[in-house]
């Protein structure tokens, strides 16, 4: 089968003779990929910043598609179905499983403490991702989501991860109705996020980058851009605000602009290579006694973070990855219902087979918001 495979850093190849995946154990599936994203968190792995990503491995976490062949076990799900698979790899049956704890499964990887990730390296379990003309769902009476008949694969497809994980950053941060967010990224997860804030009741959504594509897109969600390379964030949202600040969720981590010595702001108060710099900016726009939401991936420590002024003006910190099962089902009568349409977001559909230019233009960003591959 042909599969898209990591080889090294920003060196993503179609390999067309991949052995196509088959049933290990009885609660696996396979499923035959119709639809699959790149993700931002794809590009962690494309700049060679993941531990445990060997050359070799199938790539891709976000996808959809149909049920091909089923375990002797497999009673949730049958050949035919049409389901959406969340990024993380859940058993069902261990204590954090149980507690719906999703992200934090512990049978999953046996690797190590944390839960599995499809398509994200040994130390995240190992499994082969959907970027792929097929994949092997493990825990298929617990993982996979079911599309209703009346839903195309496109539709429900990013709630295999960024809708939830928009979700999840508005959820951790307890937006509340009248509340005024100011949501840092508009990328993918940026995107949902907006989108969540305003389910959860936001008054005004304030969405940072510098990207006019993507600051397009979340203000056709509602949202008021802010452009950080023509105007200061933190004074605009203090301004808007009456100096109170707003409900802050980082959509972004520690890739910000300036991580990357090619990728610099024209903002002159950007400091470069500072991957804290959305936290900085954060801990003074976030209105007082209030919960910083994180869905942004964070990977190493940092010997600067702001933690006295967190202390000072009694801001909260929740962070992590998102349990998508928590959210996943909620969301997709959001959709069937017709709230929500999450395909707004996509702005290119290409082949699989070129996906090493798609990631070399989702990385670039420029007008790319989200990239769906069909093989
Ligand atoms: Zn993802
Ligand atoms: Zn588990």
């Amino acid at each position: 089968m042909r599969a898209v495979v990591y080889h090294g850093p920003k060196d993503v190849q179609i390999d067309d003779d991949r052995p196509k995946p088959r049933i290990e154990h009885s609660e696996d599936i396979i499923l035959k990929i119709t639809k699959t994203a790149i993700c931002g968190s794809d590009l962690h792995l494309y700049h060679g910043n993941i531990k445990g990503m060997e050359p070799g491995q199938v790539l891709g976490h976000e996808f959809a598609g149909i049920v091909e062949q089923v375990g002797d076990r497999v009673e949730e799900v049958k050949q035919g179905d049409r389901v959406v698979v969340p990024f993380n790899i859940n058993c069902g049956r261990c204590w954090y499983c149980r507690h719906g704890l999703w992200s934090q499964c512990d049978r999953s990887n046996p690797q190590g403490e944390l839960g599995a990730v499809f398509g994200y390296g040994q130390n995240m379990g190992g499994y082969d991702g959907g970027q792929a003309e097929y994949v092997r769902v493990p825990y298929a009476n617990t993982v996979p989501l079911k599309i209703p008949e009346n839903l195309s694969e496109e539709q429900a497809l990013f709630l295999s991860d960024v809708f939830c994980t928009g979700y999840f950053g508005a959820d951790m941060a307890n937006v509340q109705p009248g509340d005024d967010v100011a949501v840092f990224g508009a990328g993918p997860v940026g995107y949902f996020a907006v989108v969540s804030a305003f389910l959860r009741g936001a008054a005004r959504v304030f969405a940072i980058d510098h990207w006019p594509a993507r600051l397009d897109k979340a203000k056709k969600a509602g949202a008021e851009p802010i452009n950080f390379d023509q105007e200061d964030p933190i004074s605009k949202i203090k301004q808007e605000t009456k100096c109170r600040g707003a409900i802050c969720i980082d959509a972004v981590g520690y890739e910000a602009v300036g991580h990357h010595l090619h990728d610099n702001s024209a903002n002159p108060a950007y400091i470069p290579q500072d991957s804290l710099q959305v936290i900085n900016w954060i801990v003074q726009a976030a209105k007082k006694f209030t919960t910083v939401g994180i869905p942004g991936v964070y990977l190493t420590e940092y010997a600067d973070f702001p933690l006295g002024q967190f202390f000072q003006r009694e801001l909260q910190i929740k962070m992590g990855q998102c349990p998508v099962k928590k959210y996943n089902e909620q969301l997709l009568h959001l959709i069937e219902v017709g709230r929500v349409d999450p395909t707004q977001l996509i702005s290119h559909r290409m082949k699989l087979d070129e996906a090493p230019k798609a990631y070399d233009m989702f990385d670039k960003k420029e007008d790319v918001t989200k990239v769906v591959m069909t093989p």
